[in-house]
């Protein structure tokens, strides 16, 4: 492994290497501006990153090793509109669930204190950094306390051994319910309204260029936001090096408590060998035999 952040020996357009990251922000962000309310810039989104991302992997692949079949990607992409959809069953059973008690104690506490009448993009950028803030803690400690490890299915994310933009989505349906809680707890609580949907489009868009093999620098935007130079680190089958930059949409919170790391990796994955869709489905039951990740364990 090396810390570097040349441009890599692959032939991608300077253009695309330094520009794609923030401008692909910077669109989602726009397009969100114009129209704040629109639930179904949440699937636009998502496929115009990933036909967007996958064509670019396709004729740059940062690892050319990490490219899969045909075969592979299609069932991927089976596999991320199923976690899709329970993604969407999670969200309303939160909402069914904790918007009586948690509008009750907002009344109670007086917590109607959010800045509805701050710009758009500054409520944005809050529930962004905010939701990225307590992702931290939870994923950490996924990757710290094994009861949580199991629970969450987290290694089954982990296990995939070459990575794409399509990464971004498939993690254990379990997972759903950790990764959609701070921000249903954020929108309950405060009643934020539409930031709330922006900061979704950041995230899920943070979420697929961080798991893409495009070579990209990482130098002046990974201040803040992550990095696929980064988060790939985390999916690194070496545990010191996964035990870092649980930020998966911001690194902002790595570098303040001390866990950043920019190692580039060469091997992703849970193992010396990836399992199957099963053994990763029955991962909360048992565990992989080889798993060099999971808390608990000492290989
Ligand atoms: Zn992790």
């Amino acid at each position: 492994m090396s810390s570097t952040h040349e441009v890599p020996s692959q032939r991608i357009p300077r253009l695309l290497y330094y520009l794609l990251q923030p401008v692909i922000l910077l669109a989602v962000i726009g397009v969100w501006l114009t129209q704040p309310t629109n639930g179904s810039l949440f699937f636009i989104t998502i496929l115009f990153l990933q036909l967007t991302l996958g064509a670019i992997e396709r004729r740059y692949p940062d690892r050319p090793e990490w490219q899969t079949p045909a075969k592979q990607t299609f069932t991927n992409v089976l596999l991320v509109a199923f976690l899709f959809g329970v993604s969407g069953s999670i969200g309303e059973i939160y909402t069914h669930l904790l918007s009586p008690p948690l509008d009750g104690m907002r009344t109670a506490l007086g917590l109607d204190i959010w800045p509805h009448d701050w710009p758009l993009v500054v409520q944005l950028f809050m529930v962004f950094t905010l939701n990225e803030f307590f992702w931290y803690w939870i994923h950490r400690a996924e990757h710290q306390w094994s009861p949580i490890w199991r629970l969450s299915g987290h290694g089954a994310h982990h296990a995939f051994r070459k990575l794409s933009a399509l990464n971004f989505g498939l993690n254990h349906p379990l997972e759903y319910f950790f990764l959609l809680l701070p921000a249903a707890l954020l929108q309950l609580t405060f009643g934020i309204g539409a930031p709330v949907l922006g900061a979704a489009l950041l995230l899920v868009t943070q979420a697929s260029i961080a798991h893409c093999n495009i070579a990209m620098n990482s130098r002046l935007i990974g201040w803040f936001f992550t990095t696929n130079q980064y988060h790939i680190c985390h999916h690194s089958t070496d545990r010191e090096e996964s035990n870092s930059n649980f930020g998966c949409a911001a690194i902002v919170w790595d570098r303040v408590f001390g866990i950043f790391c920019d190692n580039r990796v060469i091997e992703a994955g849970a193992g010396p060998m990836e399992p199957n869709t099963w053994q990763k489905l029955i991962l909360p039951i048992k565990e992989f035999e080889t798993s060099s990740l999971a808390p608990g364990t000492q290989r």
